[in-house]
């Protein structure tokens, strides 16, 4: 049996823990108790910042009891209704309020909501959805998926096959046909750069590659996360999306923006989509959606992605995909909770204004030992630790480990450090993130 040394502590033999080293952790958990505000507490009653929102997820900080409340009230007045043939007001209530912030320009929002239980659900369905839509405008031979090297799309069939990581493919079999663009990241020309880099656009036209290998007819959508965070913070260069989106368009391909971690508010604007002025045919999202609050995710489609659907005889299922918690009421009573929160304190645009004060902090730790790049939008950063011996991410565990030992939540993937601060940050924790990861960068080895 493998217990915590204290008296009490949880019995860790059955949970099997997704994305972690099992043994390791085992032998020397780290458990977080309670969380209010900007802050963990750990079982061992220490407190700890929290650098990360969780998982790029509790973007209006811990602990909203707004969004508690929501929740305890819907599942007291209808904790479950099935969503196949069957519906119930407050989805549709969420979906509305959805489609008044959906991404993109007015004129062109991608205002039709599908609801979903993840981010990973999410791509799976914008995938299909695509697939489907060729196949509804006559176009049945576009079947391929492609995606991006180093881009992280969840852990579904679909999103391993058009997702980037080998970590997370090598054992599985991946969706046949899929390919992939190369990442846009170039330490060599664009290191220690705030915003987005000058140098890389051009990388678009590896679409214009793979149109030529294997031929437009043979390709339903084209997925990238316009900003990549789990492999380590990938900002696009200046003109990339913009350049994706006119050869997609060209050669009848649909684009997909991944923004389970940059909707809600997490660049300065409610999606990248505005941030960027670039506008896709579906977004998908997740974490952000319920401030992490209830597993949630939504695919927001284009109305010519959704109204080439809605045709065929008036009995059939349009789309033959669903999940039995899409649009939970008690996920969509947090969402809609979460949606005024965001409204309220004005959170979907506080990014941009922190964002030069974080960016000067986060570069400010230029000069310490090891780092060798560090980049920064909106309210995300990524710091760059050079690798110790070619053992890839031994260091920044090390760092990880030490944060979390002097009270900082820190992300680490690889040796890259990311950061994604709740949006209700201020430059106090700015600073403090900076003086602890600094201390833990100069006791590294
Ligand atoms: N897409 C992106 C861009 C993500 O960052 C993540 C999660 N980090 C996912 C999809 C998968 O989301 P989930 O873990 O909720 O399935």
């Amino acid at each position: 049996m493998n217990q915590h040394t204290k008296p009490n502590a949880p019995v860790l033999d059955s949970y099997w823990m997704p994305f972690t080293a099992n043994r390791q952790f085992k032998a020397a958990p780290r458990l977080l108790a309670s969380a209010e505000g900007m802050h963990y507490t750990s079982t061992d009653g220490r407190t700890i910042l929290d650098g990360t929102a969780g998982l790029w997820c509790v973007n209006a900080g811990h602990g909203r009891r707004q969004i508690a409340s929501a929740v305890e009230r819907q599942l007291t007045t209808m904790d479950f209704a099935p969503s196949f043939q069957m519906g119930h007001p407050i989805a549709f209530d969420f979906a509305e309020r959805l489609a008044e912030i959906a991404p993109g320009p007015e004129g062109q929002k991608l205002d039709r909501v599908f609801f979903t239980g993840s981010g990973s659900e999410s791509v799976d369905t914008a995938l299909k959805m695509a697939i489907a839509y060729q196949r509804a405008i006559g176009q049945g031979t576009r079947t391929r998926l492609i995606g991006r090297e180093r881009g992280y799309h969840g852990v579904g069939f679909g999103g391993i096959s058009v997702g980037g990581i080998l970590n997370n493919r090598r054992v599985f079999p991946q969706l046949p046909g899929s390919d992939h663009l190369r990442h846009t990241h170039d330490p060599a020309k664009n290191a220690f750069v705030k915003g987005q880099p000058e140098h890389g656009a051009e990388l678009a036209d590896d679409l214009e590659r793979l149109v030529a290998l294997h031929g437009a007819e043979t390709i339903a959508a084209c997925i990238v996360e316009p900003v990549a965070g789990s492999t380590g913070v990938l900002i696009p260069p200046k003109g990339y999306l913009e350049r994706l989106r006119a050869i997609c368009d060209k050669h009848g391909i649909l684009l997909i923006f991944d923004e389970v971690i940059t909707g809600f508010g997490r660049l300065g604007a409610a999606f990248a989509t505005d941030f960027f002025g670039v506008t896709p045919d579906m977004v998908t999202a997740a974490k952000g959606l319920t401030n992490g609050a209830i597993p949630m995710g939504a695919v927001f489609a284009s109305r010519k992605v959704h109204d080439a659907l809605m045709h065929g005889p008036e009995n059939a299922i349009e789309l033959f995909h669903g999940y039995t918690y899409s649009g939970h009421p008690a996920a969509c009573a947090a969402g809609i909770a979460t949606l005024d929160i965001y409204r309220d304190e004005g959170l979907m645009t506080r990014a941009a204004d922190l964002q030069d004060a974080w960016h000067d902090a986060m570069h400010s730790l230029k000069g310490l030992p090891y780092v060798i790049d560090i980049r920064t939008i909106g309210l995300i950063a990524g710091i760059e630790l050079q690798s110790r011996d070619g053992a890839i991410g031994a260091r920044a565990y090390d760092v990880f480990v030490d944060c979390f030992e002097k009270g900082l939540l820190i992300r680490v993937t690889g040796d890259i450090i990311a950061f994604s601060p709740p949006l209700i940050a201020d430059e106090n924790h700015f600073g403090e993130i900076v003086s602890i990861l600094g201390d833990a960068l100069k006791r590294a080895k």
